[in-house]
């Protein structure tokens, strides 16, 4: 009888009714629920099971302008003119509460989403608290964070998120801007509003002082009204590559800022001497984490041809135990694609990939009939010019390559009109700095992957965009000096 090396846990699924989820969700404006002025709404949908969780307000130029008006309002008013230390308070009070609702906002989190409970829980709500916590500090400090620059806030900032890690986003956006004095109008992506309006119910808990911040749900148009209103200081986008340039050019002829957090396709160089498993490990967690929804994913692997049959073979064995299936389970490793737009664009590339002549890998695994998924995917035999290396998937679709040189390594790694992040798995110290300084990327990780720290700026080269966010870097964006 052939052995079953394969582990099976029992199930463990997360209680979803924790989650409280209303029937219908209004903007948050002024601190008030404010239907939509065209009555518009859309749904938001469990990517698991395609079941409606909750029907939204769907934003349009006279929501965005209320909201705008409100945001003016409140920075002319007493959030402007409020001291460092009272704005740091309100942070700090921000962060607590959502320390307290952790589980509940994992669970909507992961309903919305489709990633995995564990994902949620140990890395995306705890982080965005953190964000939270880490600027307040920051807000009566800003004369000795910027020493001579005597810093000032920029007025109303609109703030535009994508779907990956939506609280998340919102903290990195939301955060800083509070912190540094600015009035905020930000809008979630369409299809995972909820941890924003949920967001939006903690700031209004906390006591925030109206219109402050603000929230906008709906679509491109609506996210386009922000970036077209007069009114508005500051744009921070974080999105597609494609809707950041065209952000750029309708601002082009304006005094506003903007900063753009955008699309990668980050190189993970494998050295001769690693550590392998932990270099596996390191592979798995770069490309599969959050099902490869991930602006840094290390979608491009370099390994070197001494150790390259080893890392694919130990590769594929670890591939073949990843969970893939219920996000609410705790096991689950890889959960749900986001839309069937975004698993229709996968199953494009991995079609694409074929053609091209590249060996596909896939592990066999038991997939739920209903909700949109995909297996953790592998291909080797790649070449630097296949659409697969070049462009930015954003699923679980790794494409391995080997080399033999350094320089051909970061030659091969730099050849991309991205320049996120990187990571380089390496046993010696120098050889590792050599290479991360050569590497045209804004994060280079070494001997990890995909780790994120308030305290460190996170933010792209080329055509990843420019401007911070986290560090001092991240407030910054948010000041004029
Ligand atoms: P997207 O650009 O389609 O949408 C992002 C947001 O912009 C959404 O809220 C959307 O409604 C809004 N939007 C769409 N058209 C708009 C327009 N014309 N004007 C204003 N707003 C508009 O991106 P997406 O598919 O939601 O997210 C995935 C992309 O985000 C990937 O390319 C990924 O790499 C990138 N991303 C980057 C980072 C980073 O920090 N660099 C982080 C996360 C995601």
């Amino acid at each position: 009888m052939k052995k079953n090396t394969n582990w099976e846990y029992a199930p463990a699924p997360e209680a979803a009714k924790i989650a409280k989820i209303a029937k219908r969700y209004d903007h948050f404006i002024n601190g008030k629920w404010t239907p939509s002025q065209s009555g518009k709404t859309f749904r938001t949908i469990n990517p698991a099971t395609g079941r409606k969780l909750s029907e939204v307000a769907d934003g349009n130029d006279a929501d965005v302008d209320a909201a705008v008006k409100a945001a003016r309002a409140a920075y002319e008013g007493l959030w402007g003119k409020m001291s460092g230390r009272e704005r740091g308070k309100y942070i700090y009070r921000i962060a607590r509460l959502m320390q307290e609702r952790a589980r509940e906002f994992s669970i909507i989190e992961t309903l919305d989403g489709g990633k995995p409970i564990r994902e949620s829980r140990d890395i995306d709500v705890p982080l965005a608290a953190n964000h939270f916590f880490y600027t307040a500090g920051w807000a009566d400090k800003l004369e000795y964070a910027f020493p001579n620059r005597n810093p000032s806030a920029l007025g109303v900032a609109g703030q535009i998120i994508p779907w990956n890690f939506p609280l998340l986003m919102a903290a990195w956006k939301i955060a800083p801007a509070l912190a540094t004095g600015n009035t905020v109008v930000l809008k979630p992506a369409e299809t995972t509003p909820l941890t924003a309006l949920k967001l939006a119910e903690i700031i209004a808990d906390s006591g925030l002082p109206e219109g402050v911040v603000n929230i906008v749900t709906g679509a491109g148009t609506t996210g386009a009204a922000i970036v077209n209103h007069p009114d508005v200081n500051k744009v921070a986008f974080t999105g597609s590559t494609s809707v950041g340039k065209f952000i750029q050019q309708t601002i082009a002829n304006t005094d506003k800022r903007v900063t753009l957090e955008l699309g990668g396709k980050a190189a993970n160089i494998i050295l001769e001497d690693a550590a392998i498993d932990q270099a596996v490990e390191g592979i798995v967690n770069g490309i599969y984490f959050n099902q490869g929804h991930v602006c840094c994913a290390g979608s491009r692997l370099f390994i070197q041809e001494s150790v390259y049959e080893e890392v694919i073979w130990k590769l594929k064995s670890r591939m073949r135990t990843l969970v893939v299936g219920d996000p609410l389970d705790k096991n689950t490793d890889i959960g749900a694609i986001n839309s069937k737009e975004q698993l229709k664009t996968i199953q494009k590339y991995i079609q694409l990939g074929q053609e091209q002549g590249g060996d596909m890998y896939q592990p066999t695994c038991k997939l739920p009939s209903a909700g949109n998924w995909c297996p953790p995917t592998l291909f080797t035999h790649v070449t630097q010019s296949s659409v697969i290396a070049q462009e930015e998937i954003f699923g679980p679709v790794l494409a391995a390559q080997s080399f033999r040189t350094v320089p051909e390594v970061i030659s091969k790694a730099n050849n991309t009109p991205y320049g996120l992040s990187a990571g380089v798995w390496c046993d010696k110290g120098a050889r590792l700095f050599q290479l991360t300084t050569q590497l045209d990327a804004g994060v280079v990780w070494g001997n990890t992957f995909n780790q994120f720290d308030p305290a460190s700026p996170f933010g792209g080269f080329k055509e990843s965009g420019f401007g911070r966010e986290g560090g001092l870097h991240g407030l910054a964006a948010y000041l004029e000096m």
